[in-house]
């Protein structure tokens, strides 16, 4: 080798040195991220504070806002910048449950297994008193407009249908459940005002200074096909087949991305026309308001699930309305709610109880809030890669695989790019809402106040690349969908195939605008690239989701390690590329869905009848317009081609590069 060679070979290193410094590719980051995380991980230490110290995190209560105001200090702590809380309107009340007992004093001494229903109030101390059993005529399963507000889901229902080897094992005589009694079926005829009020008359003697249990024991069935804590590997591979989540196109994939979570809403009839007779919501709310004038102490409900398992989902009404008031309010094992149903029904045995709960109202809470942060971005620094997930959780227990997890994950892939220094061109900012679990209200508002529609976009609505977020428990992602055409999920799915030795497979374009699930269809429902893990299910469905058993100890370190590297690696690839990810052009936009971001739907379900009032972007159409045919699937277009609405020419920042 001559010397001038060597001298060309050096300078052409020194030429090419600065460009690999600025672009590693991301195999080389994949690989620091991956040692990174191993040697210095503080997730589960991050987990531990969220949950343990300050679980639970209802929306509006203090145990939310202690858990925020960690997560701003820790977060600062950490080198984040512009960390803050961001305020959005509730409108409602908040809720803590600061103490409860509950015990079978009468003729056996039991502690029994409860949870106060939250925005219910207390009991004003301990009271006592006899088991009455109320058991109102039900109109039939889907009459009327709104369920029992929040007792749906139960069941754990996976999503999807049974796969071929459930359906094989169902099938197969040996495995099938032994004869039982037959259920008794429930008379299917609507209920009129009539029924309801002489079944009113014929208990109005008894339930002065009673402990109402309200409605039958619930049999739970036996469950001999236990749910896999991973799907097999071919509900994976197999393109756009099981999992996928977050506003896909047709109802039957949008429902095998979560399940379980069903039976939201009650709904109208079959036909779609409003049944005859009263709803499940107006026979709840007669006889709750008849219990009240009536002096009853309390209001006790099977959770009807095996194991002890509550499952505290309801937000009640949040106790607001005068013509809708809630009595005391508790959740009872189905273990203990039987043994008790049972001695009052079969044997005619008075069991007493003793009950004390001790609830608190927060009219401060009115105000809550997002936590934000960021590291900020070089040259093109005024865009933004979001991730996140929400960081209230139900009152149950500690909300650790809802929604720590998402949380934990979307911090530590942070954490992790910040310690490594990795360079990046957009900035990349987390978010932690509030108000998920009463209707993704918090991420509803923050994408309002920033980013409005692409129907009516403010400037924000140009920068935002995209948003990443996780919240389907512990298990490691599987997959993603991405809001927008396939040129947006094919960006995605460039980080991602840099896990396919964790088991990592697709991710699909959806074109779902629907507001539903979790937090990144807020921004799917603002026509914005959000983008939801499918995540394997352990517990989640099972045991976790919403109940009493959602602790740190199910969260699962390797898949939320996992989770978070790969988090990271998606959010370094995309703040670095040279273009942001792609949306549907304007003339291909999905059309809003009707109403509140669709919304109310879901709503109706969940509060029955009482439904937040939030700064929800108003996405309807004027009445009597329709929506134009649009063409499927969307057409690729970077963002100031995306929206029907353009900026000023000159400061259009979608047009800048
Ligand atoms: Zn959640």
């Amino acid at each position: 080798m001559t010397l001038r060679l060597t001298c060309t070979l050096t300078a052409c290193s020194l030429a090419i040195l600065p460009a690999l410094a600025q672009a590693p590719s991301l195999a080389n980051i994949n690989t620091q991220l991956r040692e990174q995380e191993t040697k210095d991980s503080q997730l589960m230490w991050w987990l531990h504070e969220v949950t343990d110290v300050y679980g639970p995190r209802v929306t509006g209560s203090p145990g939310l806002r202690a858990a925020q105001d960690f997560a701003v200090g820790q977060m600062v702590k950490w080198g984040f910048s512009n960390v803050h809380l961001e305020a959005w309107n509730f409108n409602h009340p908040g809720w803590q449950n600061w103490d409860l007992q509950a015990n079978a004093i009468s003729p056996f001494q039991q502690p029994l297994n409860v949870r106060a229903v939250a925005w219910t109030p207390g009991s004003n101390g301990p009271v006592q008193g006899p088991v009455v059993v109320v058991e109102p005529p039900q109109p039939p399963a889907g009459a009327g407009r709104g369920g029992r507000g929040g007792g749906g889901g139960f069941g754990g229902g996976r999503g999807g249908g049974l796969t071929p080897e459930e359906l094989a094992a169902i099938q197969n005589p040996g495995s099938a459940p032994p004869p039982m009694p037959p259920v008794v079926a429930r008379e299917n005829k609507p209920v009129t005002q009539a029924d309801l009020d002489s079944y009113l008359a014929s208990i109005k003697d008894k339930v002065r200074g009673a402990v109402i249990f309200y409605g039958p024991h619930v049999q739970v069935a036996e469950n001999f096909v236990p749910a896999p804590l991973r799907r097999d590997e071919n509900s994976w591979s197999q393109p756009g087949g099981r999992g996928r989540r977050g506003g896909a196109p047709t109802a039957a994939a949008a429902a095998g991305g979560r399940g379980g979570r069903g039976g939201r809403g009650g709904a109208t009839a079959a036909d779609g026309a409003p049944a005859e007779g009263l709803t499940a919501a107006e026979v709840a709310q007669q006889v709750n308001k008849f219990l009240i004038e009536n002096g009853a102490l309390v209001k006790v409900t099977d959770a009807g699930r095996a194991y002890g398992v509550i499952a505290q989902q309801s937000s009640a009404g949040y106790n607001e309305n005068p013509n809708n008031p809630n009595l005391p309010s508790l959740l009872m094992g189905n273990e203990d709610y039987g043994r008790i149903y049972r001695t009052v029904t079969i044997d005619h045995i008075p069991v007493v109880l003793r009950i004390n709960i001790h609830n608190e109202f927060y009219p401060t809470g009115r105000t809550v809030y997002n936590v934000v942060g960021e590291l900020p971005g070089s040259d093109k620094a005024d865009e933004v890669v979001m991730n996140g997930g929400h960081f209230d959780s139900w009152n149950a227990a500690t909300g650790a695989t809802d929604n720590a997890a998402g949380g934990a994950v979307a911090v530590e892939a942070l954490r992790l790019i910040q310690t490594l220094n990795l360079p990046h061109r957009r900035t990349i900012r987390v978010a932690l809402w509030s108000g998920e679990e009463e209707g993704l209200y918090g991420s509803i508002a923050y994408v309002a106040q920033h980013f409005g529609s692409a129907e009516n976009p403010k400037p924000e609505w140009f920068r935002l690349d995209a948003y990443l977020n996780l919240d389907d428990g512990t298990g490691k992602p599987r997959g993603a969908s991405v809001f927008g055409p396939p040129e947006a999920a094919a960006m995605v799915q460039t980080a991602m195939d840099n896990f396919k030795d964790w088991g990592f497979y697709h991710v699909n374009p959806t074109l779902g605008r629907q507001t539903g699930g979790t937090d990144s269809t807020s921004f799917n429902n603002a026509g914005l690239p959000g983008v939801g893990y499918s995540q394997d299910p352990f517990d989640y469905n099972t045991y976790t989701h919403h109940t009493n058993f959602d602790t740190y100890e199910r969260i699962y370190e390797p898949d939320m390690r996992e989770a978070a590297i790969e988090e990271a690696l998606t959010l370094y690839a995309l703040a670095n590329a040279d273009q942001m990810v792609p949306r549907c052009s304007a003339a291909t936009m999905p059309a809003p869905p009707a109403g509140r971001g669709g919304g109310g739907r879901a709503a109706g379900g969940r509060g029955a009848g009482n439904v937040p009032v939030t700064p929800v972007a108003p996405f309807s159409l004027p009445p009597g317009v329709n929506p134009p045919e649009r063409p499927n699937p969307c057409t690729a277009a970077p963002p100031a081609q995306a929206a029907p609405v353009s900026l000023p020419t000159a400061s259009a920042p979608g047009q800048r590069r």
